[in-house]
């Protein structure tokens, strides 16, 4: 019988593989990827000889696509491997399932399809942005958007905490169609931003390394330089919090707490 199992790969080449999941990727019939560049994909080659690259679903050069079309096509070919019952590995960089939507949409459509489905967790271009740039996030708490989600429905942040804005190179591209966005987008986000943050509020454009010589990307720009600012695809941007936290007066009273006896 045929069973899927969708496995994150890390960031960097190699190093960064649960052993679960890369002994999954050996074990595969068949492995699909979706990795940051050919030194990746001829790693996973190298554990296993039956390897398909999810890349071309991508829109090709001159090509207008819809990414939910190369979505469903994803998840199409894909799935025709399980129900030739095959062990499929999707193996994915980073974690499978944080900001992707291919390995949740494959599992679920295999389970309706009564396969057995599971997704093990990877490390994640959140998991090395704390590591690189020395914050716990438990210290203030954060909060995790997709750019243009962000832009396009009611969310509030809490300047409190820090704010990650995952795709920021696509902030605004609703249309799903182009691999970038416009400074006059960009603009509107900054816009948007100012209205919890001051313009001149030190943001970082984070970058991890996908491979063991290169360095990570942690650009310190103001807010405002935002629309102007060299964005790739695997940009994330951080914005670290702009208040101090504040007291919940009413919940301290309630819980017969005074604030100096708070650590
Ligand atoms: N599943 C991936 C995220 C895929 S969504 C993960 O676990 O990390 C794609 C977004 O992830 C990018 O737009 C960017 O915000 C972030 N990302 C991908 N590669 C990154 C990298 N090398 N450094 C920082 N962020 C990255």
């Amino acid at each position: 019988l045929g069973r899927l199992v969708c496995v994150g790969t890390g960031m960097q080449l190699a190093g960064q593989v649960g052993a679960l999941s890369q002994s999954y990727i050996e074990l595969a019939d068949i492995v699909f990827t979706l990795l940051p560049d050919g030194f990746a994909e001829r790693w996973v080659e190298s554990l296993n000889s039956n390897v398909c690259s999810l890349q071309g679903y991508y829109a090709q050069k001159g090509e207008i696509k819809n990414r939910r079309e190369t979505y469903a096509q994803m998840v199409e070919a894909i799935l025709t491997q399980v129900r030739q019952g095959k062990l499929v590995v999707c193996a994915l960089y980073g974690h499978p399932g944080v900001f992707a939507c291919v390995s949740h949409m494959a599992i679920r459509q295999a389970k309706t399809e009564g396969y057995e489905a599971s997704m093990l967790p990877g490390i994640s271009a959140e998991s090395c942005l704390w590591a690189d740039l020395g914050i716990d996030p438990g210290t203030s708490g954060h909060q995790s958007y997709e750019a243009t989600q962000f832009l396009l429905y009611d969310h509030t942040p809490d300047p409190c905490s820090h704010l990650l804005l995952w795709q920021i190179a696509l902030a605004g591209e609703h249309t799903l169609t182009q691999f970038s966005t416009t400074s006059a987008k960009l603009q509107v986000l900054v816009d948007h931003l100012s209205q919890w943050y001051p313009l001149s509020h030190e943001v970082i454009i984070y970058e991890a390394a996908n491979l063991p010589f290169q360095m990570p990307r942690m650009d310190k720009i103001k807010l405002s330089e935002l629309v102007t600012a060299e964005l790739k695809a695997i940009s994330t941007l951080l914005i670290p919090p702009a208040k101090k936290l504040i007291f919940n007066q009413n919940v301290l009273k309630r819980l017969g707490i005074s604030e100096v006896e708070i650590g």
